[in-house]
């Protein structure tokens, strides 16, 4: 699913009422409708609405909400700024509308200190997509003070405050959303952590503006969707053998980090590897066989990568508990500068490149680099925030030619033409040691099977999170392991 920035989600607004053909107002009665739809399913248990309602378009959403949600059979009161009533034409329409029905108390914001907010579903149609300059005044305290309030909060579109697009630098007044109710597209700001916090949960609801314009609209974000993966998955064909799954080597592991290896090769294992090999150290030896006796043990670690270099379709994923010993940096080295076919390199493989900008000439293109934040600062220095962040990702991906995977909640799978894949599956349950490895060894296993790098690494972050995500429901955010998320892989596939 494509991102948009603002612009162009104006510009779609637009083209749809002019191509459709249907008027601005019945498009925003068309949103408005699509929220109360939600709000009918997933509010079964409020009684209770308030709705603030700001001038612009926003508002005017708010206004056919409040009207719709009343009409339902809901209590419902409305928020304006009596001050100073300028709607635009279709908030204004909407605002007539509402007016033209008794029973629905339209207050000042001046009111709401005196107000009982007692199990009341705040709405927040304050704001939307439009919004370009900070909130100050009577916006800013309102936002402030409703922020603070412990009922359950729902935002329209966006939440107030908050830019579609970009980190609005000079402001962090946003209203702090459970959920929020978003039109047609993901917003860039959802997915990023200084502002995707404010948003809540998102649901992103089709309010059907005009695909075909859509379709023709260029953009370089996308949010990783079920129908992008259903185009990307392969099922497994029958006349086939492990040979045609190719093979896949993770080098990792050392003395008191051999579960990092542990982990990287069951997970190739579980995603479907004709063939895998570990190479780690000889301390390894008995807990990688008895573990995972599917995969082949090379001995002598990462000395012996050299040998074992002329095996036909052989995908590396190196790193997962290495350490960065000077001889193992050496050696990886000499590697780097031999191996021409893409691989992937993770944790410690990272960190010994990080040491020298030039060492990263030497991976090979197309490869697939998996950072975490810490480790992405280490090769490519500190950035203020993580949107200056993606942006060094974005130039530092097109100028070695390889595929950046920037792990964080909504990991960015970052293409060298600059392109930008966010994944929404996952949760904060893998925020524990060894959730990277299994990464490693999925995408590993993935591009040993002959999907594309771009393919694998997509593929393998959506996997990952939705394995994670069964392992949430079963065990807790709090109580899963990565081995639980490891064990829920096979049950990811089955849904597929
Ligand atoms: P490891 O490679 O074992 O994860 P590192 O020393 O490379 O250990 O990095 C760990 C550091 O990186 C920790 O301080 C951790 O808090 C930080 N880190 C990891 N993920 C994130 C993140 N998403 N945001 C900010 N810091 C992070
Ligand atoms: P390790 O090196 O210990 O195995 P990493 O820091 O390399 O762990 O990787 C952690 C993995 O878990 C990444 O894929 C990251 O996206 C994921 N993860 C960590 N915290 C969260 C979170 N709060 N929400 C979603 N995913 C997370
Ligand atoms: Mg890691």
């Amino acid at each position: 699913m494509k991102i948009f920035t603002a612009e162009n989600i104006r510009k779609t607004d637009d083209y749809t009422i002019r191509n459709e053909p249907i008027s601005s107002v019945q498009l925003m009665e068309r949103a408005a409708l699509s929220c109360v739809d939600w709000i009918s399913v997933n509010c079964k248990q409020h009684t209770k609405f308030v709705v603030f309602c700001g001038n612009g378009n926003n508002g005017g959403d708010g206004f056919a909400i409040a009207r719709m949600l009343y009409l339902k059979g809901f209590d419902v009161d409305v928020f304006i700024n009596k001050d100073k009533v300028s709607f635009s034409e279709d908030a204004l329409i909407n605002y007539k509308r509402l007016k033209d029905i008794s029973g629905i108390s339209v207050k000042d914001f001046s009111e709401i200190e005196k107000y009982n907010f007692e199990k009341a579903v705040i709405i927040d149609a304050l704001f939307g997509t439009g919004l370009s300059r900070n909130l100050q005044g009577i916006y800013k305290d309102l936002i402030e003070n409703l922020s603070l309030k412990k009922n359950p909060k729902i935002s329209i579109d966006i939440p107030s405050g908050m830019f579609a697009d970009q980190l609005n630098e000079k402001n962090d007044v946003i209203f702090k959303a459970d959920y929020t109710l978003t039109f047609q597209f993901w917003k860039k700001t959802f997915l990023h952590p200084e502002t995707g916090k404010f948003a809540g949960k998102a649901f992103v609801l089709d309010i059907k503006l005009s695909y075909e314009f859509i379709d023709k609209t260029e953009s370089d974000d996308f949010v990783i969707d079920d129908d992008l993966i259903l185009k990307i998955f392969k099922p497994r064909a029958d006349f086939t053998h492990k040979g045609t799954y190719g093979k896949s080597i993770i080098v990792g592991g050392s003395y008191g980090k051999i579960g990092a290896a542990v982990l990287a090769i069951k997970s190739a294992l579980k995603t479907g590897s004709g063939l895998t090999f570990v190479l780690a150290p000889n301390c390894g030896y008995e807990i990688l066989q008895t573990s995972a006796p599917e995969a082949m043990f090379i001995e002598g670690g990462v000395k012996n990568i050299d040998t074992i270099d002329e095996q036909e379709n052989a995908v590396y994923g190196i790193g997962p508990g290495l350490g960065t010993e000077k001889e193992t940096e050496k050696t990886l080295l000499k590697f780097l500068e031999n191996h021409k076919s893409p691989l992937i390199l993770d944790a410690d493989a990272l960190n010994m490149i990080s040491k020298n900008e030039d060492h990263l000439k030497l991976i090979p293109k197309k490869s697939i680099i998996t950072p975490h934040p810490k480790e992405f600062e280490r090769l490519f220095g500190k950035t203020e925030n993580s949107f200056k962040r993606l942006k060094v990702a974005k130039t530092k991906a097109k100028q070695f030619g390889f595929y950046i995977v920037l792990k964080d909640h909504h990991t960015q799978v970052v293409n060298p033409e600059g392109k930008v894949f966010y994944n929404i599956t996952g949760n904060s349950g893998l925020a524990k040691g060894g959730s990277g490895d299994i990464l490693t060894g999925i995408i590993t296993s993935l591009l040993a099977q002959k999907y594309s790098s771009e393919d694998a690494a997509i593929l393998g972050v959506w996997l990952h999170g939705k394995a994670a995500d069964l392992a949430a429901e079963k065990h807790s955010k709090e109580a899963m392991q990565p081995t639980d998320v490891i064990d829920e892989i096979g049950n990811v596939f089955l849904d597929l």
